[in-house]
């Protein structure tokens, strides 16, 4: 295989784990990332504290074989454990034959795969931002700080720089038949903290899932190796009962007192939390094509950003990395069939698990409280 020098746009999640593939096939590769070395510096709290990681991430990171430090700080998730409004709660395991989920930090998981990107050679040059992409030059124009407009020449680029993404942006506009499809759902999210107990303990059960099911909304929680939960709230924009209601301290207190009684007691600075923490929307984005010319390529939310009600974005952006090093075996320096036929793979699973994402939400905030569901999985866990 010839050696490439790479270019990818974006060092978050799947950005990083994608250079250390191309690495490992031998080309040299820079990555350009618009935040600050998050290893060094603090940066701005990135999208959701923790994500759960399913075998589709699992078999990606085993691939570049950092999947034991991984799952190292990672807590299995056995199932979903339901609190539903009237004080119920039930466990509902994710398969019969002992699956689960992982619970893993963002923040962990991203700072890991920038330190094995960079220990297979990868330069990451940070605060660089994409701006602009010259399709007949073959230049990327980055941002540096003040005035400074650096340009970089590439023969072949993947932008892995998110659901917003800049290069994305580019490709579309100097294209003359892009399909582009953005569409918000009218539920946000917050994220609330929920403390460890004494000792680092866990006030809730560890292992799982919770949620807390209301029907148009919810609240849900996942566990971090500290003995917290990141709790995120989907909630209504507006409404009778939504964000926009909730402007008081003791709105906010006594919404939680009357909806999630037993979170109020583990979260003592509810409140604060909520009016600091940001409201957050959630986008799907569906567009195409994803490729151009052999040189560029979407991956990632840059190609397929999903609501998050089905754990998979990341997951899935990880499987793309996946099959792109599958495609690298099979079809070496021909990058024209390697991009097409990653394309034409990956954009109907991306449109799949967009939807399948869209419909889970209802499965979530309603089916899991639903009493015919509750019972029927009581009788199938016996
Ligand atoms: P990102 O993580 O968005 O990374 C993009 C990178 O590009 C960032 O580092 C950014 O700074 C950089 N960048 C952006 N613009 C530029 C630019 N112009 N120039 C240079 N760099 C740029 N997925 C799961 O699999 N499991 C979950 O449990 C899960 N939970 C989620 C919960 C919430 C609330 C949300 C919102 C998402 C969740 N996801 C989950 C989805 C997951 O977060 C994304 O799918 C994943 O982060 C996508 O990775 P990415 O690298 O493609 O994009």
């Amino acid at each position: 295989m010839k050696k490439q020098e790479v270019v990818i746009i974006g060092a978050g999640l799947v950005g990083s784990l994608l250079s250390i593939y191309m690495s490992k096939k031998g080309h040299a590769v820079t990555i350009y990332e618009r935040r600050n070395d998050m290893r060094t510096e603090t940066v701005e709290a990135g999208r959701s504290i923790n994500l759960a990681l399913s075998d589709r991430g699992i078999k990606a990171l085993k691939e570049v074989g950092i999947i034991d430090d991984i799952l190292g700080i990672a807590i299995p998730m056995h199932g979903r454990y339901i609190h539903t409004a009237e004080g119920i709660h039930a466990f509902q395991p994710y398969g019969k034959t002992g699956e689960f989920i992982n619970s893993v930090s963002r923040y962990e998981l991203n700072c890991r795969l920038m330190d094995l990107a960079e220990h297979h050679g990868v330069s990451i040059k940070f605060n660089h931002k994409c701006e602009d992409i010259d399709w007949q030059k073959n230049e990327i124009t980055f941002h540096v700080g003040q005035d400074e407009l650096p340009v970089v020449p590439f023969s072949l680029c993947f932008a892995a720089d998110g659901a917003f993404s800049a290069a994305r942006l580019a490709h579309m506009l100097h294209h003359n038949k892009f399909d582009y499809n953005q569409y918000y759902i009218d539920c946000g999210y917050k994220e609330l903290s929920i403390p460890a107990g004494e000792n680092n303990s866990f006030l809730l059960e560890k292992n799982a899932l919770h949620i807390w099911p209301r029907k148009d909304y919810m609240l849900i929680a996942l566990p971090n190796t500290d003995g917290s939960f990141t709790g995120t709230l989907f909630f209504p924009f507006e409404g009778p009962l939504s964000f926009e209601r909730l402007t008081t301290k003791e709105a906010v207190t006594s919404f939680f007192k009357t909806t999630f009684p037993d979170v109020v007691d583990i979260i003592p600075d509810l409140a604060d939390q909520f009016f600091n923490n940001p409201t957050s929307s959630l986008v799907t984005v569906k567009c195409f094509p994803w490729i151009r010319d052999g040189k560029f390529c979407l991956i990632g939310d840059a190609a397929h950003a999903i609501v998050p009600f089905f754990g998979q974005g990341m997951n899935a952006g990880f499987e793309d990395c996946s099959i792109l090093n599958t495609l690298m075996d099979l079809h070496g320096d021909d990058w024209e069939t390697i991009l097409s036929t990653f394309q034409k793979l990956r954009k109907p699973d991306g449109d799949a698990i967009a939807d399948l994402a869209v419909n889970n939400f209802v499965e979530m905030r309603a089916k899991t409280a639903d009493p015919n569901f509750l019972l029927q999985k009581k009788i199938e866990s016996k």
